[in-house]
């Protein structure tokens, strides 16, 4: 029977993941009868320490990337979104309001302050929010300098004071954002997300209220009306994307617009972190982008979550964040590959009675917890040397000398450091078909590992040279398996400002998808929508699929941000991408000569969705639909 898939959660939570887990089948991680290192999904609301990410195993998941607080803190985002904004101009970046770091912009916040207003005899409002604090705690909004008292770092933005209301109150769109991976950039969104009302309807002259000008769940959900029904919002303070969809197409509006603005702010702000967080193929994160749309549709960036909430206060949290987890957990694309954990930790058990039944003397066993951390050279079909891969090693409970970790087996061209055995050198870098006759190579329907029969029970395959000499390897993976123990991180703290940033510092750090690609993540029996791109098959390269659920691939969204987003990342030429297809989608414009330039090229089969509206369009499509 297949063993099942372990999470481990930190500091219990979240419930919802817990039960959504149990559900399909995987077990909780009980430190009392598992190692610590036992699992295949490790969960945290706060940031891993940069030894969680130093030893990741290949079918271990951790759900935060390394060094995003440059989007997540409130500082880091206003300055991140600062130095774009002077690299790639203020048209581009035009979504977040005008925002100080105080007390260290103070000087400049003041010379913005008294400038007179842009919106003539209206007054221009200012929010004050700290820069440590989440769900609206300390916040207050301004109009005079006098009423700027502050006694912690914070942040001075500009309120925006025209919201789009509905019924008089005001919301704003909690948008869930999946990023696979940062090297290539990897982006999906989910088609659900929830819409959160203020309670009190928006009044200017009240700028103390905070029911009437914050729509933090956390706060509403103690205020005087909450339960009470309030025109078209109705009970509560939220509602489902989908209702605020219906609500959309009452309006005479560009909803595809909308929708597009939103995507791209999205993906301009991971733009502005994106070649600073260090690859980590084995991180899916999920981010809860929170939008404010004003009277003229115009969609602003008010924050990035790093840990977007995930507990159940209503019906529309039930129906929107049950099915997120769930299918952000198919983003993982766990596959049987991933219960090599169990298998690894089997072969522990039985590696004397399976393969060294009398272990000669100075014959050492690998241990898989010496699994990490180490490195040798992989080369699969088709890679160019300079591509070789960065593997763990394993080390010997004997002798703590190097002799070999994992033995990929299949097309890959084994290209490992020599191994001494019994004094004896051999050179691995060998072909990997297992030619021992005592062994018959058999290959696992569901997870297309490659192990061997010996004496008549299952392990892990092994190089043929080794079991000649009986070395045992403590496992195997299939052919299609690229991994990589590829963080040199030794800090044990704050992940956020600890880990260096090896390629800043001029080290090698691989960017390209055949190296980063988590273990299987787009291979294998259960290999979702993939599609590939390019003429011939040596042009071919695999893009993630389209959607998996509800979750729709927002980039990249054609062959040219493909290109761009892979090696050196190509900002600017994105940015003319998603430019362009806001201008279509702006002008309304029929399928022509810019959709019909991307067919053209060897890129027919790259399409992909337009996120946001129900039954979303192919993006080749939704010009026509327009
Ligand atoms: P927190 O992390 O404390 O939730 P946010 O930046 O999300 O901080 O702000 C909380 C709420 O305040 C938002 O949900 C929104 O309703 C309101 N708000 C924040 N910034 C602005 C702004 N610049 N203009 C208008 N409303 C804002």
């Amino acid at each position: 029977m297949a063993s099942s898939l372990v999470f481990r959660l930190h500091d219990r939570g979240p419930e919802l993941l817990r039960e959504v887990l149990l559900e399909r089948g995987w077990e909780e991680y009980d430190e009392r009868k598992q190692e610590g290192e036992d699992w295949n999904l490790y969960w945290r609301g706060s940031a891993f320490h940069g030894s969680e990410y130093h030893n990741l195993l290949p079918w271990q998941r951790l759900n935060h990337h390394p060094k995003t607080a440059g989007i997540t803190r409130k500082d880091c985002l206003v300055r991140n979104l600062r130095r774009m904004r002077a690299t790639f101009g203020s048209t581009l970046y035009d979504f977040s309001p005008t925002a100080f770091i105080l007390p260290n912009d103070y000087t400049c916040f003041l010379a913005e302050f008294n400038k007179p207003s842009p919106y003539g005899r209206r007054p221009v409002y200012w929010i004050c929010k700290p820069v440590n604090l989440s769900r609206g705690r300390g916040i207050f909004i301004f109009k005079g300098i006098k009423d700027l008292v502050y006694d912690c770092p914070v942040i001075v933005q500009r309120y925006i004071s025209n919201p789009l209301l509905i019924s008089g109150y005001k919301f704003d769109l909690r948008i869930y954002v999946c990023v696979k991976s940062f090297h290539p950039l990897t982006v999906y969104i989910h088609q659900e997300g929830l819409v959160r009302f203020a309670t009190e309807k928006y009044d200017l002259s009240s700028l103390d209220n905070l029911y009437a000008h914050l729509t933090n769940t956390s706060i509403n959900k103690l205020g005087p009306f909450y339960k009470t029904p309030k025109g078209r919002v109705g009970q509560g303070c939220k509602w489902t994307m989908s209702k605020f969809r219906h609500f959309l197409h009452s309006l005479d509006i560009n909803e595809l617009l909308l929708w597009q603005r939103i995507n791209n702010i999205v993906t301009l702000t991971l733009l502005t972190i994106a070649s600073s967080v260090p690859s980590c193929p084995n991180c899916v994160e999920l981010f809860g982008f929170d939008i404010l749309v004003d009277t003229k549709f115009k969609p602003w960036l008010l924050e990035v979550n790093y840990s977007p909430a995930l507990t159940l206060d209503c019906q529309a949290d039930v129906s929107v964040k049950k099915e997120l987890i769930g299918n952000l957990i198919d983003l993982m694309n766990y596959t049987s590959i991933d219960r090599l954990r169990d298998r690894a930790y089997q072969t522990q058990k039985y590696k004397h009675l399976c393969v060294h039944p009398n272990p000669s003397p100075g014959v050492s066993i690998p241990v898989l917890s010496h699994l990490k951390g180490q490195t040798f050279q992989r080369k699969s079909n088709g890679m160019k040397s300079s591509q070789s891969q960065t593997l763990p090693l394993l080390k010997t409970a004997k002798t703590g000398q190097i002799q070999s970790k994992h033995v990929f087996t299949g097309n890959y061209q084994r290209h490992l450091p020599p191994v001494q055995t019994r004094g004896r050198t051999f050179n691995t870098a060998a072909d990997t078909t297992c030619t021992d006759r005592t062994s018959t190579q058999i290959l696992d329907p569901h997870s297309r590992t490659n192990v061997s029969r010996l004496n008549g029970q299952t392990c892990p395959v092994l190089a043929s040279r080794l079991m000649e000499n009986s070395l045992q390897v403590s496992e195997a993976a299939n052919k299609d398996t690229e991994t990589e123990a590829e963080m040199n991180l030794s800090e044990e703290t704050d992940i956020s400002s600890q880990i260096p940033d090896t390629r800043q510092r001029g080290q090698r750090f691989p960017h390209s998808p055949e190296r980063w690609r988590l273990p299987n993540i787009y291979s294998g029996s259960r290999r979702p929508d993939g599609i590939r791109v390019g003429g011939s098959p040596a042009q071919h390269r695999e893009i993630p699929p389209v959607r998996v659920g509800n979750f729709i691939r927002t980039f990249p969204f054609n062959a040219a941000t493909l290109k761009a987003s892979q090696h050196k990342l190509d900002v600017a030429k994105i940015a003319q991408e998603l430019q362009q297809v806001t201008g279509l989608l702006a002008s309304g414009q029929s399928a022509g000569k810019n959709c019909r330039r991307e067919k053209d090229t060897d890129d027919d089969d790259f399409d992909s969705l337009l996120w946001g509206p129900k039954d979303p369009p192919l993006l080749s499509q939704c010009f026509r639909l327009t």
